[in-house]
């Protein structure tokens, strides 16, 4: 049984939590696996951002301006991600009809990041923190998906999360999580690795 007070730091409040295991005792199970994929350094590198040095626009969206911040978004994704390629590997692998790319960081830039790389027909959640994936995961899978896929396969270049939080998800969805970390190539912007990690 899975208890409020010692997952508080995924689910935050006590009635949604309530309402979330009352939705969840009414799924049935069903053989599938459900892929899950985080977005920067797995599906796309950041690595051409990283080498130009972005950082003196960063201070720009600190300011909390609007404007600024417009202007920012658009020439940022303008010089990033208009017209550039990503490994196909890890996109390949999800169906639209149901699977999920999985973000962390600023809505608008994450949006803007995924629409501009024609990705916006998949199923997509921005979240500003990454533990927010936990609780998003979970919450997808309750109130969207409706059912509970037998396996969760999920690909992250930063895994440490869902490797921390990978028995508590297989015994709250009763499902196998299988986890795989994603190693961009930081030379060509490619994949260099895909790792199975087992705890
Ligand atoms: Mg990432």
């Amino acid at each position: 049984m899975i208890n409020f007070e010692d997952y508080k730091e995924i689910f935050k409040n006590k009635n949604d939590f309530n309402l979330l295991i009352e939705k969840l005792s009414k799924l049935k199970s069903k053989k599938d696996n459900l892929i899950v994929s985080d977005f920067d350094d797995t599906i796309f590198s950041t690595k051409e951002v990283i080498d130009k040095d972005v950082r003196k626009w960063r201070r720009w969206e600190e300011w909390n301006d609007y404007i600024m911040k417009v202007i920012w978004l658009n020439k940022f994704i303008q010089d990033f991600y208009v017209w550039k390629d990503f490994p196909k590997e890890i996109i390949s692998k999800l169906d639209k009809s149901k699977d999920l790319i999985l973000t962390t960081w600023i809505y608008e830039l994450q949006e803007a990041k995924i629409k501009t790389c024609k990705l916006d027909n998949y199923n997509y959640i921005i979240v500003p923190y990454a533990i927010d994936k936990i609780l998003e995961l979970i919450k997808y899978i309750v109130l969207e998906l409706k059912y509970l896929p037998s396996e969760i396969t999920i690909y992250e270049d930063r895994i440490q999360n869902f490797v921390n939080y990978k028995n508590f998800l297989e015994n709250f969805l009763n499902t196998k999580i299988n986890l795989f970390k994603v190693e961009i190539n930081w030379n060509n912007k490619n994949i260099k690795e895909i790792i199975r990690i087992e705890k």
